[in-house]
């Protein structure tokens, strides 16, 4: 289970967060959407303290992390490291290594961070690779892959170490929309074997057919939630009908 609870962010004088909570519990896919600038992504930064927030509680499966404290301490960044081990994030602009294939890139996770023997993580990320669709490019690096596989790629990455939710921040919006499809079917497949996912996106068919519930934001706080039909078909708030009359 992820938990966050009233986290807030500010950057200098902007309020970004206002006081977001969210509950995912294990399995379950979560997307979130919402105006350009509402906040979505700083507040899945802030589920694995790429932002600090200013103020607020994240819980990661027992993971503990108080926000707003000021003094860092072994034990606090200790926390962070595992929070950030079980809250794998795949990043819009993909973030792989340019100096590593695509195996090299999914390999390096486990290695260097769970201490796993090369040959072990070796056949792990082939395997992923292949979960991904992508075992013939295990040698290629990442400036010879399109868009599409290099998300893939960065998904992979993601599994390797083998969290309890992976994080998407917009993860077809940096694609042309033709691989965008690609990507999506992949997340498809992953919501289908049982991952806990939150994800933050504009692809509103990807959240009718597979979120079991959507969050809508709005000027740093949720405006509404609830499960697909409710909020994409039937939306109550304003904010939400005329957002979704935009992105239809
Ligand atoms: P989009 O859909 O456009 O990605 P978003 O809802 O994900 O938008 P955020 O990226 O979280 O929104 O940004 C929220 C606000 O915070 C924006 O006004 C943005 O300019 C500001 N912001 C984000 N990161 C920083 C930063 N590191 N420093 C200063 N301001 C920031």
């Amino acid at each position: 289970q992820i938990r966050a609870e009233n986290i807030h962010k500010r950057f200098g004088s902007l309020e970004v967060l206002k006081g977001v909570s969210l509950t995912v519990h294990k399995g379950e896919v979560v997307v979130i959407m919402g105006p350009s600038g509402s906040g979505k992504t700083t507040f899945i930064r802030c589920l694995n303290f790429l932002e600090e927030p200013d103020q607020g509680r994240v819980v990661v499966c027992n993971v503990e992390v108080d926000c707003g404290v000021r003094a860092a301490s072994r034990e606090r960044s200790g926390k962070i490291r595992q929070l950030r081990t079980r809250a794998a994030m795949v990043f819009q602009s993909f973030n792989l290594f340019p100096h590593m294939t695509a195996l090299g890139n999914v390999i390096e996770g486990p290695i260097q961070v769970l201490g796993m023997k090369r040959e072990e993580a070796v056949k792990l990320g082939e395997q992923l690779l292949a979960k991904v669709g992508l075992a013939e490019k295990r040698d290629e690096y990442p400036s010879r892959l399109s868009g599409g596989q290099k998300q893939r790629v960065a998904i992979a990455r993601a599994l390797a170490m083998n969290p309890e939710v992976v994080l998407f921040d917009e993860p077809t919006s940096a694609l042309d929309p033709e691989l965008h499809e690609e990507v999506l079917q992949t997340m498809r497949q992953l919501a289908r074997d049982g991952m806990t996912m939150i994800v933050v996106t504009h692809e509103v068919k990807f959240a009718h057919d597979v979120a079991d519930r959507v969050v809508f934001m709005a000027d740093g706080t949720v405006v509404e939630e609830g499960v697909p039909q409710e909020i994409l078909v039937n939306p109550k708030h304003p904010r939400t009908r005329a957002f979704l009359r935009l992105v239809e």
